[in-house]
């Protein structure tokens, strides 16, 4: 007898446990069952209360509905659908969080997303913001190591190469950084699975590299052959992971995992070396290297929006911004502090 009490009592809490974890898996947002009412509605009548959207009108002429005539319907249309089902969810989100709001509640997540308050169409008016300014200092950044290079320093006299040995990476470097801010600002003016997926897999490969770049200046690997050998099983396991989130599932978890891990290692590549090495540019590297720690703690713990605008993740692109500045301001110390000792040598 006891033991089946005991065994009705563990089906029970595994029941519980799993409905908990369903809640947890989709978001809390979503399944309040208010929110789905008025999305429902919303996407039937194309209005919510007096409020009516011009994407829900057009496709309402009663032929959309059944399956067959849809299948038929022009592409337009179909984006137009998509239009509705987003305006509604949107504007269902922001009344119900108003309604939580005055109740005292805390913001919930939507569809995995936090509740942000659109500008002008733009879904994180804030984070776009932050990305344009990155993307701006990258491009100072690459503008003025550019000149730097070519105009300041000595070349080879033969070859008209510059002295530096790590010239082109970081060309390659700066192209990747510009082209991940580029791709961050449209994923997050308008969140759709392409943005969404050209936003990761910019923002990995970049990683990726910058983790291969670590390795290669912190061991001052110089011969061709070996930064051959070492960067191709990163770039084959990059590649493998940027092919998996887009073609096989956009795993946010496994991908924040893959992401944490190429950062940590790269800091602390980049830590050891200050540590060790004379160069006299060292603590702008354990400026960057510690400023670069406490950011990436703000994309681990996620906190909702304040004021429905600036969230942990806002943040963490508002603290890169300086970063960029002095990494850079690095990457220029260290062309000439190289080419100083190279220039030395060959007289
Ligand atoms: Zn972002």
């Amino acid at each position: 007898m006891r033991a089946k009490m005991a065994y009705y009592h563990l089906v029970a809490f595994l029941v519980a446990l799993s409905c908990f974890l369903g809640v947890l898996n989709a978001s809390a947002g979503d399944v309040d069952p208010q929110y789905r009412t008025c999305v429902d509605q919303c996407k039937k009548s194309g209005c919510i209360g007096d409020a009516c959207f011009a994407s829900c009108n057009s496709s309402s002429g009663g032929i959309s509905i059944t399956g067959q005539w849809s299948m038929k319907e022009p592409l337009y249309l179909r984006w137009k659908q998509w239009d509705c089902q987003s305006d509604c969810r949107y504007h269902c989100m922001v009344e119900r969080e108003k309604e939580r709001e005055v109740l005292g509640a805390r913001p919930v997540k939507y569809h995995g997303k936090w509740p942000f308050r659109r500008i002008f169409g733009i879904q994180e008016p804030v984070s776009v913001v932050f990305s344009f300014f990155n993307l701006a200092m990258h491009f100072h950044g690459w503008l003025s190591f550019l000149i730097l290079l070519y105009y300041k320093l000595p070349l080879r006299s033969q070859s008209r190469k510059t002295y530096y040995e790590y010239t082109g990476l970081w060309h390659i470097y700066g192209f990747l950084a510009m082209n991940s801010w580029f791709w961050s600002a449209v994923f997050h003016s308008r969140d759709v699975d392409l943005t969404e997926k050209l936003d990761y897999s910019s923002a990995v490969a970049l990683l990726g590299y910058t983790l291969i770049l670590a390795i290669l200046r912190t061991f001052n690997v110089r011969a061709e052959a070996a930064r051959v050998m070492v960067s191709a099983p990163l770039i084959a396991f990059v590649t493998t992971h940027i092919l998996y989130l887009n073609f096989y599932k956009l795993d946010y978890g496994l991908n924040m995992k893959v992401c944490v891990s190429m950062g940590v290692v790269q800091l602390l590549l980049w830590a050891v070396w200050a540590g060790l090495t004379h160069h006299p540019s060292r603590w702008k590297l354990w400026v960057v290297v510690v400023g670069g720690g406490l950011a990436m703690l703000l994309e681990i713990y996620d906190f909702p929006p304040y004021k429905g605008f600036v969230d942990a993740h806002a943040l963490w692109h508002a603290t890169t911004i300086p970063l960029t500045n002095l990494w850079w301001s690095f990457i220029k110390d260290d062309a000439k502090f190289r080419t100083m000792n190279l220039v030395k040598k060959v007289r």
